[in-house]
């Protein structure tokens, strides 16, 4: 083969742009939920329902995030509907730790790895203690304080349905968070102890994080990491997107839904021409 200028030339032609996955292997794209679809815990666009519909036609996709089931009814299937499409439309809440696809009209679960009824009694003796003993279990609360959300327990210090404001105040700097996560992570150290949103620590088994649900998803459908795109808000280190990219797979940061719908826009004009 001929490696001088004029061979070099000829390949870099064939490279994508800067920044621009190549498609022609592209077959799921794998999505990110809060700040990725839409603003955290709201419901999409009906723009943002059309496009991921259009892009629905051209190849697979999926959506994980650590929210529950429950919260991709309101947020995503809800404004989706009833189509053919959603076929290819793969659900993966709770980080991949449940799946879901579309059957008869329905979505239909096709697997729940929960954790057993030990831990979760273990889990929430463990919260308890520790809260308590730090001065943190609130008695004024929206909502109940711990949450089974079958793969993980969630500890929220105001309740569930706490005000952003509330709970902006009650932990402005994170080190009520982060104490009660280091005392119960030393309570259970065979588990993965985890800060979460604002005011709330997450305990799950170990390991169980968006790469566990990526891994699972390509095992499943006996894909390569070569033919997966994943787009999400927080690709930065310790953000929960991160283990995605430290798997190998292709990463599309974005800041917003309205970022997301101009990448979906720009690759549906790419899979059009492949
Ligand atoms: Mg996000």
């Amino acid at each position: 083969m001929d490696a001088g200028p004029a061979a070099d030339t000829g390949i870099a032609n064939l490279q994508p742009a800067d920044g621009e996955h190549p498609v022609d292997q592209l077959k799921m794209v794998i999505f990110d939920l809060d700040d990725t679809l839409a603003p955290s815990k709201t419901a999409i666009d009906p723009s943002m329902a059309g496009l991921l519909l259009r892009l629905l036609e051209k190849v697979d996709v999926c959506i994980i995030s650590g929210a529950r089931f429950e919260q991709y009814q309101g947020q995503v299937l809800e404004p989706l509907g009833d189509s053919d499409a959603l076929r290819g439309l793969h659900l993966m809440p709770t980080c991949g730790t449940r799946y879901y696809r579309w059957q008869d009209h329905s979505w239909t679960q096709i697997y729940a790895q929960d954790l057993t009824a030990d831990q979760k009694d273990e889990i929430i003796d463990a919260l308890t203690r520790g809260a308590k003993a730090l001065g943190l279990w609130e008695s004024d609360t929206w909502g109940p304080v711990i949450e089974d959300r079958g793969s993980q327990i969630t500890f929220s210090a105001l309740g569930q349905s706490a005000p952003i404001d509330a709970k902006r105040q009650w932990d402005p700097n994170g080190t009520k968070k982060e104490e009660l996560r280091a005392d119960v992570a030393a309570q259970l150290p065979d588990l993965e102890v985890r800060g979460g949103g604002s005011t709330s620590v997450d305990v799950t088994r170990k390991g169980i994080d968006k790469a566990y649900g990526v891994a699972h998803l390509q095992q499943q459908l006996n894909l390569s990491l070569s033919q997966l795109l994943f787009v999400g808000d927080r690709l930065d280190e310790g953000g929960n997107d991160y283990p995605v990219k430290a798997l190998g797979v292709e990463c599309v940061p974005v800041a917003s839904w309205l970022d997301t719908a101009a990448f979906i826009d720009d690759l549906l004009v790419r899979l059009a021409n492949r």
